[in-house]
């Protein structure tokens, strides 16, 4: 079966995880600093704190920003769960902010919609989510300008974009937004199995987030080294959301080989992009000038209706061909829970609806050989009939 997405994970890794189950160490030892050392270096965050998952890693940005009840945070409707849900565990209230048709991205205008109305109501928006859909980073110019008018924090969802580039930079991500969080799960572009992490240069987010981590515990340091041997301090109400040394050392292994998994995943897109473009009814990702795609996924806009066959038999019948597509995503908005709760309804966010209405993700991940590329190629036009 070819999916969507999938690990690859070479002797090396191997050889590394190996090193660690032999050491004394299996977690919270040297290799959590390395990694994160690794990824501070890689994405030029002055600090990295690497966490169980990308949702411990929003749920602990949510924290550390101590939203409330009586605050609200703008998002995007097109994401995984995970980004909204962060919002909800703080108590806060979720606003969406539709998409761009191009990208998939999170659309400034109306973004800047949302806080002037906000604003006017004497509503307190505390953040911005944004999220680097399939990879392809959102207009941060414009996003961190607003930022800066209505102050309020920027947050970068940019489990998507690990690897990308915004106006040639790989390390944009933390340049503009004050907050990102990452996620290492194994579809995404690198991965520590489970896993995720919190990049910032704002020291004391970087110390809440750490100190949330691990039960929001305090022990013997260089400032309190009066205390006794075994003494501790509960000083905020914490987590477990501790990686582990095998996964760092996995995450380690990895991130060096990221710009070689990149230059693959171009490769891969941009075989579809000559396969698909041009043909009538098919949108294939759009990249901007300002833009470096990383292809977390390889979003296909196809008008099934133009081509007369439903979204559902063009699964089924690229399934029997073993080829498992996904789509990403169901508009969180039309989440029975989302639904319930804010009393949303289809129509609010068209831009998104659209989008899911005709998005499909193709297989793309570095193991993806040559002659699954053409595979999938081929069964997708011969079902289309092109
Ligand atoms: C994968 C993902 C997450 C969640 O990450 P996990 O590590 O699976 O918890 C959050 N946001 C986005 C955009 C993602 O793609």
């Amino acid at each position: 079966m070819i999916s969507y997405g999938k690990q690859s994970i070479d002797q090396d890794d191997i050889d590394q995880i190996i090193k660690v189950l032999k050491s004394d160490n299996l977690t919270q030892g040297p290799a959590v600093n390395k990694f994160e050392d690794s990824l501070g270096r890689y994405f030029n965050a002055r600090y990295a704190c690497a966490v169980s998952s990308g949702t411990a890693a929003l749920h602990l940005v949510s924290k550390a920003l101590e939203w409330g009840h009586k605050d609200l945070v703008i998002t995007t409707p097109l994401s995984f769960l995970a980004t909204a849900n962060c919002i909800e565990y703080s108590g806060a209230k979720t606003v969406f902010a539709d998409i761009e048709q191009s990208t998939g991205n999170i659309d400034p205008n109306a973004i800047e919609h949302k806080l002037k109305k906000l604003n006017k109501f004497k509503k307190k928006v505390k953040a911005i989510i944004a999220v680097d859909y399939a990879g392809h980073p959102c207009d941060w110019k414009s996003i961190k300008y607003l930022s800066e008018k209505y102050y309020v924090k920027l947050i970068n969802d940019n489990c998507h974009a690990i690897g990308a580039a915004y106006l040639g930079k790989k390390s944009y991500a933390s340049s503009y937004a004050d907050i990102v969080t990452q996620s290492y799960h194994p579809v995404k572009n690198i991965t520590t199995a489970e896993g995720g992490s919190v990049l910032t240069n704002e020291k004391k987010i970087y110390d809440k987030v750490k100190l949330l981590r691990s039960h929001g515990i305090v022990r013997k340091n260089e400032k309190n080294n009066n205390w006794s041997p075994w003494y501790y301090e509960m000083q905020q109400l914490g987590f477990n959301y501790r990686i582990t040394d095998l996964q760092c050392a996995l995450g380690y292994s990895q991130l060096k080989k990221l710009n070689k998994f990149i230059k693959i995943r171009r490769k891969i897109a941009q075989r579809y992009n000559q396969a698909f473009h041009g043909l009538e009814n098919v949108f294939i990702p759009f990249e901007k000038n300002e833009a470096t795609h990383a292809y977390h996924l390889y979003p296909l806009q196809i008008d099934f209706k133009k081509y007369k066959i439903s979204k559902e038999s063009f699964f089924e019948l690229l399934l029997k061909k073993k080829i498992n597509l996904q789509v990403h995503y169901i508009p969180i908005h039309l989440q029975p829970y989302f639904k319930k709760k804010y009393k949303f309804k289809n129509g609010d966010f068209p831009n998104s609806e659209s989008f899911y209405k005709k998005e499909v993700s193709l297989p793309i991940y570095p193991g993806l050989g040559f002659k699954d590329q053409n595979t999938v190629i081929r069964s997708l036009l011969k079902i289309l009939n092109v």
